[in-house]
């Protein structure tokens, strides 16, 4: 049975410790290593597990910082030769067991000292600290529940069973930064049945023995088993990122602590960016964006009817000599060859029109609309995609798509089939 009397429930801010190897196993991708003791959480609960180095203890002293490395190349100050790299810690077998997964061997019985990768570890406990304040105040607020949870670098992820508009969470997360100030304390209790029965808190599932309830005065009370910081004011910031909403459900995502402020940091970075790309100020940039989308937009018609009339220009000197039109143009759309095939049907004597132009995104195909008064094109149509590895297709009378072959051969296809 679980008990709790792990190093990192009795001192969740151990971030050293001596311990002995009692096992070591090949696992997948190197070993796993269980110690007689151990400051390293294990993966559970949403948490993920520590990462860190075990030392030898009669492992020599370090050698000068240059001559060292990570495996991922990074220079690090003192490193002792001999050291054991962590890459995760999981929960063994039998209940408050660790494996250490690492990548080489230590003989059981080796004295090792440990030490964790302290801002992995510090992260993830504002992180889950941060999330019991926000699940705490959005169920003391909405009732709803914590549905789904994931602790991710990048964000963590919490899924609630009802719908939280942008404005409640917003209001959710200045409170939840309310009770960062309040700096709180964070309490682990492990209740007798009796107590338990008595105490009003949040659990995601039944649990056969101990539980143990985290309990932040004012805020929250729940059953877990994950690290967290001692006082809600070491969580710093509790910053929500996107609030998504699906099927009566809403995922926030949000970041804490450390991690918070370097997204603060990352956005006002880019906001800085855009303001000096733009030459307004912060707090103009939307405005700034909004207008240039409007001056787009109207560029964009602004080049359509020139577009259109350059065609009726061109359409006016062609002298088709027969019932069939074919007209190849650089730089025209879709909408462009359509308008381009309506004009010469309208106005000269052919009675079907080919307009061709490179499709955009220069790929090498040809955009194609094929356009008669009076035949069914859709057979002629089929054949030429047949004929030239084409897609596309429409009304009788009026057809488009893209061609995978050059100008000359496409031309030549149409005159064969259409002339
Ligand atoms: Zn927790």
């Amino acid at each position: 049975m679980e008990t709790f009397d792990e190093l990192y429930y009795t001192d969740p801010y151990a971030r050293e410790f001596d311990a002995r190897v009692t096992s070591c196993e090949p696992a997948e991708g190197g070993f796993a290593i269980a110690l007689d003791a151990t400051a390293f959480y294990p993966t559970g609960g949403g948490q993920p597990g520590d990462r860190g180095t075990l030392v030898p203890a009669d492992a020599p002293a370090p050698a000068p910082a240059a001559a060292q490395g990570t495996p991922e190349g990074e220079p690090t100050a003192t490193e002792a030769p001999g050291t054991v790299h962590v890459r995760e810690a999981v929960p063994g077998a039998e209940p408050g067991t660790v494996l250490h997964l690492t990548d080489a061997p230590l003989a059981v019985g080796t004295r090792v000292h440990g030490a964790l990768d302290w801002t992995w570890r510090r992260d993830n406990m504002e992180a889950h600290t941060g999330e019991h304040i926000v699940s705490g105040i959005v169920h003391a607020l909405f009732g709803y529940d914590n549905v789904g949870f994931h602790m991710g670098e990048k964000c963590i992820e919490v899924d609630f069973d009802g719908i939280l508009t942008p404005e409640q969470a917003l209001d959710v997360e200045r409170r939840a930064n309310q009770a960062v100030r309040d700096d709180v304390p964070v309490r682990a209790l492990l209740p007798t049945p009796e107590q338990l029965d008595a105490m009003d808190y949040r659990s995601k599932k039944d649990h056969d023995g101990q539980i143990r309830v985290v309990v932040i005065d004012g805020v929250d009370s729940c059953a877990c088993c994950g690290t967290h910081v001692a006082t809600t004011g070491q969580v710093g910031l509790v910053k929500i990122l996107r609030v998504g909403t699906k099927k009566k459900k809403t995922r926030i995502e949000l970041l804490c602590g450390r991690r918070a402020l370097e997204a603060c940091e990352d956005l006002t970075g880019r906001l800085r960016d855009t303001s000096n790309f733009l030459s307004v100020a912060d707090e103009d940039v939307p405005d700034a964006v909004r207008r240039l989308s409007g001056e787009k937009d109207e560029l964009k018609h602004l080049l359509k009817q020139a577009n259109r009339k350059i065609i009726d220009q061109e359409v006016a000197s062609f002298s088709p000599t027969g019932a069939l039109l074919t007209c190849y143009r650089d730089g025209l759309d879709v909408d462009e060859l359509r308008y381009l095939c309506e004009r010469a049907l309208e106005r000269t004597e052919a009675t079907t029109c080919a307009a061709l132009s490179p499709a955009a995104g220069g790929d090498g195909r040809i955009a194609y609309v094929l356009a008669s008064e009076d035949a069914d094109l859709r057979a002629a149509c089929k054949q030429l995609n047949g004929r030239l590895g084409g897609r596309g297709g429409g009304k009788p009378h009026m057809v488009q798509g893209s061609w995978a072959a050059t100008r000359e051969e496409a031309e030549a296809a149409i005159a064969e089939l259409l002339g």
